[in-house]
């Protein structure tokens, strides 16, 4: 349940509505608005009926929430949410772009890419040290030495860092290097590890399991918020269909019905999403003309080099060329669609 309460609701009044709720046995989560404060009761649907705060002083009205997920929906916070990863926003209007390799394959790859990355005009660097990857005979990834490497890149080009995390144990050393952490389409449902990144404090990229619903991937970044961590930001790469032509079905309804369902932000990831480097472009705008607030596109100084996903990474060209497109469109649904 949510407690909304009154605009001139006392700091004394908000206070004892939550000594009550803590009495009960029963977690609070405070969302403190911009005019009013909202109180998420979770826990036992009888215990909280049984507080009877509707009668309380200073309470507006209650408001209860029927999904299991509560503090990612739009009943809890109906204002959408603003995720600030090191002064750089998602969500709110602006578009971000988070580029880069799949992988990090060495020092000088990662620095051209992030070169490249730069140049376009995106936000972050993408790249992963920790690959999950179908084969156990794949390149795996560099691990720490891959992070030191996107850790150089950042210095060098002022880029975020934002790199996935595949297990509960590399959860502090990623966190040391990263400004954002990704959990990856097969560690969606890996609750251990939503757990723990929910607890490292730093913002967390989402990504949808491989053939999760919605419901399943707003239960999943419920596991993150439920320590506390407010600052997700969900990634649509594609679901599991019939389809084999594209390596994934680009689900791009996803982006309106989470709008909708939920405050979090959400990007969409063309690359993953279709697996072919020419259906990144009209994939991108097409996320972009739905009301996504970032895109994740995967780029590599030489795509037929890549130790990983060369088939559905840009050339330096092909990315540069797409965010000024991505950009234009942007700023024409800004400012002549609202
Ligand atoms: C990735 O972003 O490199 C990745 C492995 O993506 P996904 O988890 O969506 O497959
Ligand atoms: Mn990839």
């Amino acid at each position: 349940m949510v407690i909304v309460m009154n605009p001139n609701a006392t700091g004394e009044q908000i206070k004892k509505i939550i000594v009550r709720v803590h009495k009960a046995g029963l977690k609070t989560h405070i969302v403190e608005g911009e005019f009013r404060t909202i109180i998420g009761i979770i826990g036992d649907k009888k215990a909280i009926m049984a507080l009877a705060v509707e009668a309380l002083e200073g309470v507006e009205k209650t408001v209860p929430i029927s999904s299991d997920y509560k503090l990612v929906s739009s009943d809890f916070q109906p204002k959408p949410s603003v995720i600030d990863v090191d002064g750089i926003k998602i969500g709110g209007g602006s578009l971000v772009v988070m580029g880069g390799p799949c992988a990090v394959e060495s020092r000088e790859q990662l620095l051209e890419a992030a070169k490249i990355v730069k140049a376009g005009g995106a936000q972050f660097l993408r790249g992963g040290a920790y690959k999950p990857r179908t084969s156990p005979y794949a390149f795996q990834g560099l691990e720490e030495e891959g992070l030191t490497y996107l850790a150089e890149a950042r210095a060098a080009t002022g880029l975020k860092i934002v790199t996935e995390v595949t297990d509960v144990a590399a959860v502090d050393l990623v966190a040391s290097y990263a400004d954002m952490l990704q959990i990856g389409a097969r560690n969606m449902q890996n609750f251990h590890l939503l757990r723990a990144v929910g607890r490292s404090g730093k913002p967390v990229l989402l990504k949808r399991g491989l053939s999760a619903t919605i419901a399943e991937w707003l239960h999943a970044a419920e596991y993150i918020v439920n320590e506390g961590n407010y600052n997700v930001v969900l990634c649509e790469r594609g679901i599991r269909t019939y389809e084999e032509y594209t390596r994934n079905t680009l689900d791009l309804s996803a982006v309106g019905a989470l709008k909708h369902l939920s405050h979090l932000p959400v990007i969409v990831d063309p690359s993953h999403g279709t697996g072919k480097w020419r259906l990144v472009r009209p994939m991108s705008m097409a996320a972009v003309a739905a009301g996504a607030d970032g895109l994740m596109i995967e780029v590599h100084p030489n795509p037929a080099e890549a130790l990983s996903d060369g088939p559905q990474s840009l050339n330096p060209d092909n990315y540069l060329a797409l965010m000024q497109d991505v950009q234009k469109l942007a700023e024409f649904l800004r400012a002549e669609v609202k």
